[in-house]
Order: C-alpha cells, then structure tokens, then sequence
C-alpha cells in the first residue's frame, strides 16, 4: 500500500454525508486513511452488506499521546506484554459499548479480538516505536441496505470518545501497566528457574486456582489460597531478587491423591495452563509448568494415521499391527497411547494426566483382572508398567490418581489435596506401595523411540487455502474439513485456532500436501514454522490482516495436524 498522508476528519465526514441513502455498496468510497481527534483511523476494507462481517479497521495512536517510559519497552516480551495491556483494555470497552448507533445487521458495532486470563503473542495490538495499531471492526451503519450517513458519523463519534476514555491519560493507569509488565515477565523468569532446580512445575503460595465456573474462568471467589507444606516447598526468585515460596513438582514422577472434590483435577488444570502467562489477579500468575507439558488423555472416535502404539499395545485383534496405527475411530486406549506417543514426538517432557480423562484400561491391570484375563488376551500393557520406562527416558509424569494405589511404586512423590490443601505422603505411600504393580509382564519397544511418525502422510485437500473458521476453541473448519480439537484442552484461544488453520494450509502448500515426512522431519518443519511466525509475526499467516489471531504452541500445532481426518498414507 503506498504511504500517503492521512485526509483529514472533515473530508471522511464529507464522504460520508455525500453518499447518505445510497445503496450499502456506496460505503467503498470511504475506504483510506483519515486523521481523527486521537488517532489516525484506516477504512481498510468495507463490508459487502450491513449483515457481513464488520468492515475492517485499524487504528494508529502516536506514541506522542502515549508517553510510555522507555523502561517498558525493551525486549521481546515485554511488548507481548504492552501488546497485551492495551489490547484487553480496548477490547473490553468494545465489549461493554453501548452506543446510540441503530440501524440493520450489524449497523453501530465495535468490536475487536477477545481477551481471556492468558497472555498471548496475538495480532489485535502492535506495539511499532512510533504508534500503537489497533486492529478493530466497525459495522457501518445501515437502514435496510442503504448508507445511514448521520449514524455513521455518530459511531465515529462514539469511537474517538471509546479510544480516548480508555487510553488517555496514560497517569490514570500507568501504575497497572507497570505490574501487568512486571506480573508477565515474572511468570517467564519463574518458568525459565525449573529446570535448574529439578522440577516441572511450581506453585507460589496465594496462588487460587479453582476458577469461577466450568465456563468462566476468572478465579473464584472464596476459594482457599494455595500453601505448600514445608516438605514439599521450594523457594525460586523473582527478577528483582526476591524469593518466592511455593510447592515444587520435581521431575520424576508425581501422583496426586485425594478424596472426591478435594481439589486434584483443579490443581492439575492449574498445571496445564502453567505453559501459559496470566493476568495479574487471575490467580495463577505464578503458577508456572515446563513449556512443553501436554494434557494426555483418552479421546475415543479420533482419527489416528500411522503412530507406533505399540510401547503400549500389541497386535489387536484380526492381527492389526500397532507399528503404525491407522484409525478413523480410535477406542479410548488406543486414542490415549496415540495421543501421548504424539506429545513425545513435539518434545514434551512432563505428560499430565488425570483419571477422569483416562481410559482405566491404558492405566491399570489389576492382579484379580490378571488372573482372569490372561496376558495373551491383553493389548494393552497399562501406563502404570510402563512409567518408571517413561521416567528413566527423561519424562516427567504428572498424574491423577485417587482410585488405585497400583502407582505408589513409581512414584517420587505423593501430593494428597485435602480440603484444597496440599499434604505430603510422599512417605506413607512409599510404605504401602507394591512393586510388583510396575512390573512389565511382557516386552516392550522403547517409548521414545516410537515418537518419530512412521511413514510419510499428505492432506492435498489443505493446498487449496479455503477458508479457515474457528468455533472457540473446540472446533477448526478448513473448508469443508473439521478438525475436532475439543478435547486437545491446552488450547485456550479462538485467535490460536485460527492461526493453527493458516499454520497448517502454509504448511501444506510449502510441502505440495505432504504433511508429515517419515521420522522426526515434520515437527521440526513445524517448529520452523512456528519460528518464523515468532519473528516475523502473525500477519503474514492471512490474506488480509484481521488482527484475531494467537500464537498456539508447537504441541497443540501438532496435535491439529494429528487430527486431521484427509490425512493419507503415502
Ligand atoms: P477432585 O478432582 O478432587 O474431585 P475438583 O478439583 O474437581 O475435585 O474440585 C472440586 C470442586 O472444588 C470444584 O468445584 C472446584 O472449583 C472447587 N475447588 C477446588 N479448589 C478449591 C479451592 N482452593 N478453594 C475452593 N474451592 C475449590
Ligand atoms: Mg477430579
């Protein structure tokens, strides 16, 4: 686009009152770059009819009306982290704007991408040393199909007060943005600690970690603050120095034990957000896990190409080999084994698992089930056999576990949550435990050998770039494809979505549709990727800019390619 000088506020008022009444198409004319009170605004692309998509919009506040204090914008992550701040405080004013503006479809609307409790890379905000760009959408009024011109320049109106009120005066809020910086760069010193101290996790005293509800996930009021019994406590620092106190999960493996809604899938939840950032007040601002810990879970009915299962299973019935497993509909233990040999190939070192997500049959065998199923009957060699394997290749396992004590063997470590409280018996459970649990009835392939997909796969159908939509973070449509992601619980952002859809068809059209060479070849390609989009940022991933994509992790990037359904052997 050729740099011209924005018109001024007066010409796009003109423009607009000039084609008042005119069929909607007539809007185009108002496309380009116009000097508002505050801020430069740029009509980039005009809706095709008042019921489409909101035109899209960006914004450009001169640094000059935003004097940040150089201090606030040194590295990388912390303007991830202003980014952040001005992002989630325009997008809520969005949200809660209640304008006068009437009119058909989607006439008077402000709106922006949405903001959950973690801090994302996303494209909604650009902090460049000169302005901050806003990416926005702004529904351009109508009555029926015709330009409604006078609301037109009333939302505008209602945008210049919007920006003012939550950007202007910088004092009102600098002391917020200061800590949101110093909260976010805190989260990744903590994170950056664990592998020097031995552990895969860590949890700061005062840290709450139950949310509202099962569908709001700010914290819940009321709840009992985290507190780390002494034995379990470690102590990490902050970036100026001072020591933080909080229960370490060391490498190795972990159980966590309990009554019935004592707290244990909560803490672990907590544990699988920790790869993430949040906001200062969530709670699990210093709750901190490895970057590369996955969920492990069954998920029945998913579909499979070529894994080698088989560290977990053998020959299925009919002679099925598990070397290289395809499957349209996976039970729950063949999904569960598939699912944690994928998370080994992206380089996960700590798996989290929960017994209410797990397939019983992938974890345990009891000596009674032994005795009346034989071995040779059995595929399945249970994770419990299996783990101090996992542990001696340098996994980390966390895991769940109220209703069996057949892993008190393997374990390091023993957390009982009680009354949402954590206990040591780390020791007593040590005194109960049989090792004869472990013990592997028959032999295994090494685990992380199997990591490496088996032969190559393609998905022609992603080279045709078709349109790429996202249902929250549950469902990803390319096309006429859906990829079922509900249950891949790591994701938490519908802009990650959509950028995992781009990921994959830029993938696939660098590859002609060959999407997963043999070996370790494709996550190092799709780590490549997700390096370039790192430096390069996320626009460059659509068409036209959007400004609602966020960066996902290498694991869940996988874990979408995994589940394509047009995935053919070669
Ligand atoms: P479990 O997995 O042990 O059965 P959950 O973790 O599902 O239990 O927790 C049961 C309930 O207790 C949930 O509704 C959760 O929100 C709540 N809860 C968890 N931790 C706390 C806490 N620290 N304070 C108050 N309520 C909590
Ligand atoms: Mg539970």
């Amino acid at each position: 686009m050729p740099e011209s000088t924005p018109a001024p506020y007066e010409q796009l008022q003109r423009r607009l009152l000039a084609i008042d009444g005119a069929g909607y198409k007539a809007y185009k004319a108002v496309e380009g770059r116009y000097t508002l009170p505050g801020f430069e605004l740029s009509i980039d692309h005009v809706q095709g009819d008042p019921f489409a998509d909101p035109s899209r919009c960006s914004l450009r506040i001169g640094r000059e009306s935003l004097p940040l204090p150089a201090a606030l914008q040194h590295s990388a992550a912390q303007r991830v982290a202003l980014e952040d701040f001005f992002g989630r405080r325009l997008s809520s004013a969005m949200q809660h704007h209640r304008g006068q503006v009437r009119g058909s479809g989607n006439s008077g609307e402000i709106r922006m991408a949405r903001y959950g409790q973690q801090v994302l890379r996303r494209n909604a905000v650009l902090a460049h040393p000169q302005q901050l760009e806003v990416r926005c959408q702004l529904g351009l009024p109508a009555n029926g199909r015709r330009v409604a011109a006078r609301q037109a320049l009333r939302l505008l109106e209602e945008l210049v007060q919007l920006v003012a009120a939550s950007l202007l005066p910088l004092d009102t809020y600098l002391p917020a943005l200061e800590q949101h910086l110093r909260s976010v760069l805190d989260q990744q010193h903590l994170r950056a600690q664990l592998e020097a101290h031995q552990l895969v996790a860590f949890i700061a005293d005062g840290a709450i970690l139950p949310r509202a509800s099962g569908i709001d996930d700010r914290p819940l009021e009321g709840a009992v603050p985290w507190r780390s019994p002494d034995s379990l406590a470690v102590e990490l620092e902050l970036r100026d120095g001072s020591p933080i106190r909080g229960l370490g999960i060391v490498t190795g493996v972990s159980l966590i034990v309990g009554g019935g809604f004592h707290g244990k899938s909560t803490l672990l939840h907590a544990l699988e957000r920790g790869v993430y950032d949040h906001i200062p007040g969530d709670g699990r601002e210093r709750v901190v896990t490895d970057p590369s810990a996955v969920k492990i879970r069954a998920e029945d009915g998913r579909s499979v190409r070529q894994v080698d299962i088989s560290p977990f299973i053998g020959e299925l019935p009919g002679g099925r080999s598990t070397h290289c497993f395809d499957s349209d509909n996976a039970s729950g233990s063949t999904s569960q084994a598939a699912n944690l040999i994928e998370a080994l190939a992206t380089g996960c070192r700590c798996l989290l698992l929960d017994e209410d997500t797990c397939a019983t049959n992938f974890m345990i065998r009891d000596r009674r089930m032994q005795a009346l199923v034989s071995d040779a009957c059995e595929p399945i060699t249970p994770l419990v056999q299996r783990v101090a394997a996992l542990a001696a290749e340098g996994v980390s396992v966390v895991l769940v576990m109220g209703g069996s004590g057949d892993f008190f063997a393997a374990a390091g470590r023993v957390i009982m949550m009680d009354h949402y409280s954590p206990r040591d018996l780390s020791a007593r459970a040590q005194a109960l435990a049989d090792p004869d649990t472990l013990r592997c009835s028959v032999e295994r392939p090494p685990i992380g050998a199997a990591a490496a997909r088996v032969r190559p796969l393609r998905a022609p159908s992603l080279v045709r770039r078709e349109k790429v939509r996202a249902f929250g973070t549950r469902l990803l449509r390319l096309g006429s494809e859906e990829v079922d992601l509900a249950r891949v619980e790591q994701l938490v952002d519908e802009g990650q979505l959509l950028s995992i859809g781009y990921l994959l068809q830029a993938y696939a059209a660098a590859t002609q549709g060959t999407m997963a060479e043999a070996g370790p070849g494709l996550v190092e390609q799709l780590r490549e990727l997700l390096e370039r989009t790192e430096s390069d940022g996320l626009d460059p991933l659509t068409p036209f800019v959007q400004g609602v994509l966020a960066m996902p992790r290498l694991q869940e990037l996988a874990a979408a390619l995994n589940r394509l359904r047009s995935l053919e052997g070669c």
